[in-house]
């Protein structure tokens, strides 16, 4: 067991492998969830124009306080004809021209407005209530790094800055294939010694959200010929993902086949639970991953391994997997040989955030590891984690 590669050593094997796919322009409306290929620059000063931060009135601050005639009033998108006079004010909405001439905005909950006068009490200062032009960005400041991926503060930072469309690597093309001759369909009648097909959805689900296009190919029963037609398909796209068959029984084809079919193998088995038969392997450009079959497997496997590769093809700085601290309710045994990821539930208690294993983390138990929100590491050793220590974990979508 000493030989098997620690998930570090994999993930890196892994991600030397998975470059970034070549870029294309896409209209940032369906740019969600896109990795940027270039950084995107600001078209415009932003804001454009020194603009009111208040519904309010536009003033000299040196006029203030007084008594101030109102010589028009400014509307968002319809800025004053003509400059603000010393001695007058002007009526301004939230994010309407500050005029030339005006220097601060008293917000309207603060004078008295009366009969086109308006009546100032205190003294403003010099820049009150005003945005002034540029303050969030400059024209030709980054808005977005290359290699961030676009949710929603950064599509509404582009669209702010007059950005139509970024240029970002494709997204990465990926085929799911199932394995088994046990594997029905949900809808399907079982006969005796079959079970429901679950990996293919969980597969397609994470291949999604992680930004790949899906082709599903058609379960395979654990017949050479069958793995060889489908494996040879899946090996089109950029990204092929086999679930099942890979550990060392005699039904388990998809390494066997995959070597005939040219598939080099970068590395078998991994230092981790569940998910230890995890075989990995490229074909010209194609990043093959063989998850093992238990559903919970393939679930973790895809997280540790899978998505950061799917990630980091399409350029991402930072393709995780991303861990954070949290506190363990529970005390945990450590495997001796083999880093963990217990399934837990987590909640917020007293600003902590805590991870409660579930009940059920045999490999199997997708329905278990279905009311969890978290993977929680637990680090190959001996001895316990106490309740209340701090842990690892990795949150799932
Ligand atoms: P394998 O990795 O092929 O040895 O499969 C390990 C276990 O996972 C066996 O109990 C299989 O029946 C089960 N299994 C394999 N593939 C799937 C699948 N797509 N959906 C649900 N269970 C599966
Ligand atoms: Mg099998």
């Amino acid at each position: 067991m000493a030989d098997l590669l620690s998930i570090e050593e994999a993930l890196r094997l892994v991600l030397e492998r998975a470059r970034p796919l070549p870029a294309e322009g896409v209209p940032l409306a369906e740019a969600a969830g896109r990795v940027l290929a270039e950084p995107a620059v600001a078209s415009v000063d932003l804001p454009p124009f020194d603009s009111s931060a208040m519904d309010g009135f536009a003033v000299r601050a040196a006029d203030t306080p007084g008594e101030l005639p109102v010589g028009f009033r400014i509307a968002a998108g319809q800025p004053s004809p003509r400059p603000l006079e010393a001695g007058e004010a002007m009526g301004i909405a939230t994010g309407a021209a500050v005029p030339p001439g005006a220097d601060a905005v008293i917000p309207v909950e603060y004078v008295v407005d009366d009969d086109n006068k308006v009546a100032i009490e205190q003294a403003v200062q010099p820049g009150a209530s005003v945005r002034p032009r540029g303050g969030d960005a400059r024209r030709g400041d980054r808005v977005v790094a290359a290699g961030g991926r676009l949710g929603p503060a950064q599509l509404g930072a582009l669209a702010a800055a007059g950005v139509a469309e970024v240029s970002c690597a494709r997204r990465p093309r990926a085929a799911v294939l199932t394995t088994g001759s046990e594997l029905r369909l949900p809808g399907e009648q079982l006969e005796p010694g079959q079970i429901y097909e679950a990996n293919g959805v969980i597969l397609a689900a994470q291949l999604v959200s992680a930004g790949a296009e899906v082709e599903r190919l058609p379960a395979v029963a654990d017949e050479p010929g069958a793995h060889r037609d489908a494996l040879e398909r899946g090996l089109a796209g950029d990204v092929l993902v086999s679930s099942g068959g890979v550990s060392v029984g005699p039904h388990d084809l998809v390494r066997s086949v995959g070597a005939e079919l040219g598939i080099e193998q970068v590395f078998w088995r991994v230092a981790v639970k569940p998910g230890k038969p995890l075989w990995f392997g490229v074909r010209g450009e194609t990043l093959v991953f063989g998850v093992p079959g238990n559903p919970v497997s393939t679930l973790v496997s895809f997280e540790l391994f899978v998505r950061p590769a799917v990630l980091a093809l399409q350029g991402a700085t930072d393709p995780g997997p991303r861990f954070a601290l949290g506190t363990l309710a529970a005390g945990v045994r450590r495997n001796a040989a083999r880093d963990e990821l217990l399934r837990a539930r987590s909640s917020v208690e007293d600003g902590e955030l805590v991870l409660r294993p579930v009940t059920g983390q045999d490999s199997h138990m997708i329905v278990r590891a279905a009311e969890a929100d978290a993977l929680v590491l637990v680090p190959r050793g001996d001895g316990e984690i106490s309740p209340g220590d701090r842990v690892r974990y990795l949150r799932l979508g």
